[in-house]
C-alpha cells in the first residue's frame, strides 16, 4: 500500500528511482497533490484490512460509513482479498504449526535504503517461507510480482523482523489485483534477495539519495512528478522526432519496427506536456502563441424532473426502458450473484486488433488474411 508518511526513497516509487536515481531528488520539489485514484485505493485498503481481520477472528471496526469511494465492487474485491489471504494462511499451517499473519505491518528496509520504510498489506511467516501480499485496487496498469522492487523492499523489511526467528529460505511475493483478475506470484531465495539488496538496491539508493546518477527515460516516467517538464525525457523523445530518415525515401520495415517500439512513450510524453501546459494556463500562465478557449459542449436539461413532467403533460412518454449495461448490472447484483444468474448469457466479443510488443502476455490473434496466406503457402496477392 502507499507509504504513510513521506519517504524520499519510498518502496512504491522504487521502480522509478532504481532506473533513474536523480528523479528522487527532482521529485522533492513538487507538491504531493494526491488524486481520486489514490483516495479510492486508500478506502479499498481500509476495507481489505477490516475484512481480513474479521476473517481471522480479530477485533475490527467496520470503516464502511467513512469510506467516500465505497461501492459493491469494492466490497467484493475486499472480500475476495480476505478469502485469498485466509487460503494462504491455511496452506502455511500445513507446513508449520504456528504460522504468523501480520496485517498492515510497518516494515523498515533502511539497512539498504536511507529512510526506507513502508507498510506491507499482509505478511505470512512460516518455517521455510516468508510471503508478502500486496493489494492493488488500480485498474490502469497490470502489476506483476516478478522482480517487483516495491515487493522486494517490503520483503527485506519483513526479513529484518523475522529472519533468525523463523528458518526462512524462500521469499514469496504476491500482487492481488482483483479488478484486473490478476494474482501474480513470484518467489526468490532469501540469499538471492539479499544479494540484490547489497549489489543493486543499496548502491543505487545511495546515488538516488545524493541526487547523483544518470537520468534514464522509460515507462517509469509515467509515475514521475517531473514527467511533464523533465529535460532528459524531452531530449529522449525529441531524439525520436528527429528520426534520421535515410534513403530510400520510404521507411523500411526495420524503421517502422524501431519507431513502433518508441511510439507509446512519445505519445504519453506529448500528452503529459499537453496536460501540464493546460493546467498551468488555467492557473493564469500565458504560453506565447497559445490561448485558452471553451471546448465543445452538448445541450443538457437543467432539471430532469421538470422536463419529464412537462413532456408527460404534453401526452408523451419521456422515459426509455433499457436493460442495464454489464458494469451497472454487476454493481446492482454484486459480483457473485451476477455470475450465478447471468454467466450463461454473457459473451465477450473479439476485441479490436491491437498491435502490441511481442513480450505482451496475450496470445497472438490470427487474422483472416494471415490464415489465407498460410493456406496458400505464404503467397500474398495484392
Ligand atoms: S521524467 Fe523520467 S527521466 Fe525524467 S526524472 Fe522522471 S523518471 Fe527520470
Amino acid at each position: 500500500m502507499p507509504p504513510k508518511g513521506h519517504a524520499i526513497l519510498s518502496a512504491s516509487s522504487a521502480d522509478r528511482w532504481l532506473h533513474c536515481p536523480p528523479s528522487a531528488r527532482l521529485c522533492e520539489s513538487y507538491a504531493d497533490k494526491g488524486s481520486d485514484y489514490a483516495a479510492e485505493g486508500t478506502d479499498a485498503h481500509a476495507l481489505c484490512e477490516y475484512k481480513l481481520r474479521r476473517a481471522l477472528g480479530l477485533p475490527a471496526e467496520d470503516p464502511t460509513d467513512n469510506l467516500t469511494w465505497y461501492n459493491e465492487e469494492m466490497n467484493d474485491c475486499a472480500a475476495g482479498y480476505a478469502a485469498y489471504v485466509l487460503e494462504q494462511a491455511e496452506a502455511a499451517k500445513q507446513i508449520c504449526a504456528d504460522p504468523v499473519v501480520l496485517i498492515e505491518q510497518r516494515v523498515d528496509f533502511s539497512r539498504w535504503v536511507e529512510g526506507g520504510f513502508g507498510t506491507a498489506d499482509c505478511i505470512i511467516i512460516a518455517d521455510g517461507t516468508l510471503r508478502v501480499i500486496d493489494y492493488k485496487h488500480g485498474l490502469g496498469v497490470l502489476v506483476s510480482a516478478e522482480e517487483n522492487p516495491q515487493m522486494q523492499c517490503y520483503a527485506l523489511g519483513a526479513l529484518e523482523l523475522f529472519d533468525g526467528i523463523y528458518d526462512i529460505e524462500t521469499v514469496g511475493m504476491t500482487i492481488y489485483q482483483p479488478r484486473r483478475d490478476n494474482v501474480s506470484t513470484w518467489e526468490i531465495s532469501k540469499d538471492a534477495l539479499y544479494r540484490w539488496a547489497d549489489e543493486v538496491l543499496k548502491p543505487t539508493a545511495e546515488l538516488a539519495f545524493a541526487g547523483d546518477g544518470n537520468y534514464l527515460c522509460g515507462e517509469w516516467c509515467g509515475f514521475c512528478k517531473a514527467k511533464a517538464n523533465c529535460r532528459a525525457r524531452a531530449e529522449a523523445n525529441l531524439a525520436l522526432a528527429q528520426y534520421e530518415f535515410k534513403l530510400p525515401p520510404l521507411l523500411t520495415d526495420e524503421d517502422i519496427e524501431d519507431i513502433l517500439s518508441k511510439a507509446d512513450e512519445l505519445v504519453s510524453w506529448a500528452s503529459d506536456i499537453r496536460e501540464y501546459a493546460l493546467r498551468q494556463a488555467v492557473s493564469g500562465r500565458k504560453w506565447a502563441g497559445w490561448k485558452l478557449v471553451e471546448g465543445r459542449s452538448n445541450r443538457r436539461y437543467i432539471n430532469d424532473a421538470v422536463v419529464a413532467d412537462v413532456v408527460e403533460r404534453a401526452g408523451f412518454d419521456p422515459y426509455e426502458r433499457r436493460v442495464l449495461g454489464v458494469t451497472a448490472m454487476q454493481k446492482l447484483l454484486g459480483k457473485s450473484r451476477f455470475g450465478e444468474l447471468l454467466s450463461p448469457y454473457i459473451e465477450k466479443p473479439q476485441g479490436k486488433p491491437t498491435l502490441v510488443p511481442e513480450s505482451d502476455k496475450r496470445p497472438a490473434m490470427s487474422t483472416a488474411e494471415a490464415d489465407f496466406n498460410e493456406n496458400e503457402g505464404g503467397q500474398s496477392y495484392v
